[in-house]
Order: structure tokens, then C-alpha cells, then sequence
């Protein structure tokens, strides 16, 4: 199991008062220390935030996905956490990102806050893998571009 990778997508609803650049400052530094603690855990992933949801994906080994998400949990910037998939996987897909960013003025964001809203914020409109790709499909985009 040691050297399995887990893949692990969860949506939350945001919690951070205070105004649009205060909110863009705060990711700001959750991004910061997630890039600086994923480094050294070796987690791969990447974060998209859009009418006040945020969703995120998080690759690595079962402990420090463990490790890295019981923290997350408990982070009060963030609220309603709900796990969409966690399972093993044959190979990392974010292996170039410890945290890459999808931020709300992108096509897929978009998308993803079109489809919270249509659902109602109901989790269960969605699935893992819906989001999974969403991501994966934007930052290979970016990366291109
Ligand atoms: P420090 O950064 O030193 O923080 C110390 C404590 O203060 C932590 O408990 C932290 O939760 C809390 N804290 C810091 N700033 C605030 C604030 N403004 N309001 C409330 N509490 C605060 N961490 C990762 O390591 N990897 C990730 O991929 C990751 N993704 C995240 C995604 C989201 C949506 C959110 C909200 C947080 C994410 N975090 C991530 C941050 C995580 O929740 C912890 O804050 C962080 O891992 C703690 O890092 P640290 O031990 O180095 O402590």
C-alpha cells in the first residue's frame, strides 16, 4: 500500500467573509502553504474556487492524502466539506502541479459554478470524476497556451 497513489476530490463551501479581495488574498495564501506543504508530502492536485465553492483535487500516497485532508477538514476558511471519490490509482495526473489554481475568470470554473448553481449546491448533482477532468482539462489547457 506504501506505494499506491490515491486520488482524492472533495467540494466545500467557502467561509471567508470580508469582501472579493480579502477572499483573493486568502486563497492567495492557503495556495502558498499548500504548494510549500505539498512539496514536502509529495501530493500532486489543484484547487478551483467559483461562486463561493471550492473544489479539489489531491493525489499522493494513502498517509499524506490522510495527513494533508484531516487538516484541510478542520480549516475554518472553508465549510460542508463533501468527498466526491477516494480511491487508488495507476498513475499521478497532476504530477506537474503541488497545487495548481483554477481561478473564477476561467471557461471551466465557469462551468463548475454553472452547474453548482443548476444543481442547487447539492453535492450530490455531481461526481468525481466530472470534477476530476474539469480540472485536469483546464491546467493541460494553460499549459498549452
Ligand atoms: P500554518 O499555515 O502555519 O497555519 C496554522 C494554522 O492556522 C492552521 O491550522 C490553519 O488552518 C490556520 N489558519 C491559517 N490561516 C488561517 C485563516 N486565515 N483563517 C483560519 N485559519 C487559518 N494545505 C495543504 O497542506 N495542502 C493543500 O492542498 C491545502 N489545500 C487547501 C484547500 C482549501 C480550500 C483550504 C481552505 C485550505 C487548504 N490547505 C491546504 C490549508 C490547510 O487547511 C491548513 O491550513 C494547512 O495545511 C496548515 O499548514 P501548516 O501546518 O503549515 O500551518
Amino acid at each position: 500500500m506504501s506505494d499506491s497513489i490515491y486520488r482524492l476530490v472533495y467540494l466545500s463551501q467557502n467561509h471567508i467573509g470580508r469582501g472579493q479581495e480579502a477572499l483573493h488574498r486568502e486563497i492567495e495564501n492557503i495556495l502558498v502553504v499548500a504548494r510549500r506543504n505539498n512539496v514536502v508530502a509529495d501530493v500532486t492536485g489543484a484547487l478551483m474556487f467559483n461562486n463561493g465553492r471550492f473544489a479539489q483535487v489531491l493525489e499522493g500516497s494513502h498517509r499524506s492524502i490522510q495527513e494533508t485532508f484531516e487538516r484541510i477538514q478542520c480549516d475554518l476558511r472553508h465549510h460542508n466539506v463533501t468527498v466526491l471519490m477516494f480511491e487508488k490509482t495507476d498513475e499521478r495526473r497532476f504530477s506537474n502541479w503541488s497545487m495548481g489554481y483554477v481561478g473564477d475568470n476561467t471557461q471551466a470554473s465557469n462551468t463548475f459554478a454553472h452547474v453548482t448553481s443548476e444543481s442547487g449546491f447539492n453535492p450530490a448533482g455531481l461526481t468525481g470524476e466530472y470534477v476530476y477532468d474539469l480540472l485536469r482539462e483546464h491546467l493541460l489547457e494553460a499549459e498549452r497556451a
